[in-house]
């Protein structure tokens, strides 16, 4: 069995002799007599790194055995040099650490556990198997950060089953021998198998994101260490871009988008209105005494609108009414007709025009290309 280096989480390179070397189909399974690799588990990714000259892509366990997946062989028997690339695994335990940290407070105010853990670069999500209201969730957030500043120990103990039955700990499996034990001073005991940084100090940040009820509990995003420091710093220059298009100090960006919105939405509701009285001045001058197929044409109104004088128009012919608004290139239509099947009749139409577009047997719509000389001429021979 490989010699597991990694409750020392700080410690990033070390010797070791190869024990074996497998042919794999995407390079080789390495297995070492000792290693500092983190095998995937706890729902942290396995460590990458480099064991002499083979890159490590990945580190996971195969029946007890701690496989380092490698991109070229090594030497059975060789004595070789493992470095963990300490950047990626030093965030990943940023994160998990941090993620206990937060979740021990969660633990003691409200009793609940984390019942779903995932860990990626961006984004870290714990599940909690009960509902916690914003302001605990910011509570249990502030006390994790003032740990950090308090800089509490992180240890990695083995209790024996008698300890270890006296002994209150968070934990997803019932087990009593070799579990491992992660403690942090005067917060948590949890047990868990993934490398920690050694005090949560080195977590640096703790930062919730947000939370969305999740299957009867809560889903709580957060992200710490490192990558918290760089998405924390994303979001400040997007408040900065935002305070710069609406010349806003940071602290008013809320108010002055509240009062664009506001003003927005009266804009569109006097927009309605005009398009409303526009749509009713056409409908008074519709005029078809020979109840032949005929169109119409507008300007500046609405889809809506248009479809408001297609129901009055359709109801002056015996053929087809076509309702044509002026877009900037061609135009919009709504064509209606309470007698001709229109489905069957839009390809004719479309193909005649340059449009496209579709519908019911009622009323089809969208739009066309061809001039307004041409849609008359189509109309008039229909
Ligand atoms: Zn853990």
């Amino acid at each position: 069995m490989t010699e597991r280096l990694y409750d020392d989480g700080s410690l990033m390179e070390f010797d070791a002799k190869v024990v074996s070397c497998t042919e794999i189909k995407k390079g080789f399974e390495v297995v070492l007599d000792r290693t500092a690799f983190f095998p995937e588990g706890g729902g942290q990714q396995g460590d990458v790194g480099r064991i002499d000259g083979a890159e490590v892509i990945d580190t996971y366990e195969k029946n007890g055995e701690i496989i380092h997946k490698c991109k070229s062989a090594l030497e059975v028997g060789s004595s070789v040099h493992g470095t963990v690339d300490e950047h990626i695994r030093l965030r990943r335990m940023q994160n998990h650490s941090g993620e206990h940290l937060l979740m021990g407070f969660i633990h003691a105010k409200l009793g609940y556990e984390n019942v779903g853990f995932h860990l990626g670069s961006s984004e870290v999500t714990l599940d909690l198997n009960g509902t916690i209201t914003d302001e605990d969730l910011k509570e249990c957030e502030l006390k994790a950060n003032e740990a950090i500043a308090r800089d509490l120990p992180i240890t990695i103990t083995y209790p024996d089953s008698s300890a270890l039955a006296s002994m209150e700990y968070r934990s997803k499996l019932e087990m009593t021998e070799n579990v491992r034990i992660v403690t942090i001073e005067g917060v948590d005991v949890c047990a868990c198998c993934a490398p920690h940084v050694s005090s949560t100090g080195k977590i640096g940040i703790v930062k919730v994101l947000s939370s969305e009820s999740y299957k009867g509990g809560t889903r709580v995003h957060i992200l710490c260490g490192l990558d918290a420091f760089e998405l924390l710093g994303q979001r400040l220059e997007a408040v900065a871009e935002i305070c710069r298009l609406l010349s806003a100090k940071p602290e008013k960006a809320v108010g002055f988008v509240e009062k664009l919105l506001g003003e927005n939405n009266e804009l569109k509701r006097r927009i309605a209105e005009a398009e409303k009285e526009k749509a009713a001045e056409i409908i008074a001058s519709l005029k078809n005494d020979s109840r032949k197929s005929f169109c119409v044409f507008t300007k500046g109104i609405g889809r809506d609108a248009l479809r408001e004088v297609a129901n009055k128009a359709v109801l002056l012919t015996d053929g087809i009414a076509g309702v044509f608004g002026e877009e900037e290139q061609g135009f919009s239509y709504i064509i209606a007709s309470a007698n001709v099947p229109l489905r069957a009749k839009s390809k004719e139409i479309n193909s005649a025009l340059g449009g496209k577009g579709g519908g019911s047997d009622q009323m089809i719509q969208g739009s066309v290309t061809a001039d307004k000389e041409t849609i008359e001429k189509f109309f008039s021979e229909l």
